[in-house]
């Protein structure tokens, strides 16, 4: 089964269509952006009856808020990880973590967002792998926190993945890629990110700019592990 990855910006964040035998939608954007992924399955030539899943990364709005409107105009199950289904079905924001100034300028603004619904409750909750060939694509779900406690990753065959806010561009998704300006926890992001070169992830998709060649990003990661080693026999 041939999969293929098709990248849909919706404002700032992307959602991704991914196609095997069915398709899955991965993110839904900002509140009110569902047309802009109709005009994409359009585009594509995908009906809105091989659609068999939306996947959400994580529990903030500009990833899910369009989640709502979708899955009742497509009647599909909606998977989120298992730490992150409050905040969808709250309507809240999962907890900003700034890591510099500007950040945490960002969260004053962001904290408090909220999106209406009525009654949404997630179909499939991730605890853990999740293989998705019973929704028609080659590929699991992974939980990758760090970002958020209940981020997760879709792992896909030809060394691809589609991460979320796990890893992005900073200076406006351009430059280098590292940690999101965003980070609940340092610790488990770098675990995530061995778990993606263990899974042999070289090419992510992440939830805001274009694919990232992770090669970069784990010389970074190993540069990180070597100098906190040696920080720790010199203390010895
Ligand atoms: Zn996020």
């Amino acid at each position: 089964m041939k999969t293929t990855v098709t990248r849909v910006p919706l404002r700032l964040a992307n959602s991704h269509l991914v196609r095997g035998k069915k398709t899955i939608i991965v993110d839904t954007g900002d509140p009110g952006f569902s047309h802009g992924l109709y005009r994409a399955m359009q585009r594509e030539g995908i009906n809105r009856s091989d659609i068999s899943l939306i996947f959400i990364t994580h529990g903030h709005i500009d990833h899910y808020g369009s989640v709502f409107a979708l899955k009742k105009a497509l009647d599909v199950p909606v998977a989120v990880h298992r730490l992150d289904q409050i905040y969808l079905e709250k309507g809240t924001q999962a907890p900003l973590y700034p890591l510099n100034r500007p950040a945490a300028l960002l969260k004053r603004v962001g904290q408090g967002m909220r999106v209406r619904h009525n009654n949404f409750k997630a179909d499939i909750i991730v605890d853990d792998h999740l293989d998705l060939l019973r929704f028609g694509v080659e590929g699991f779900i992974l939980p990758t926190p760090g970002h958020t406690l209940g981020s997760a990753s879709l792992i896909l065959p030809d060394s691809c993945a589609i991460t979320g806010d796990l890893i992005i561009r900073r200076h406006f998704f351009r430059g280098p890629a590292e940690a999101c300006v965003f980070l609940h926890d340092k610790e488990k992001y770098h675990n995530s990110v061995n778990l993606l070169k263990l899974c042999g992830v070289k090419k992510i998709y992440p939830g805001h700019g274009a694919s990232i060649d992770m090669e970069p990003v784990y010389a970074r990661e190993e540069r990180i592990r070597r100098r906190s080693t040696q920080t720790k026999y010199d203390q010895r």
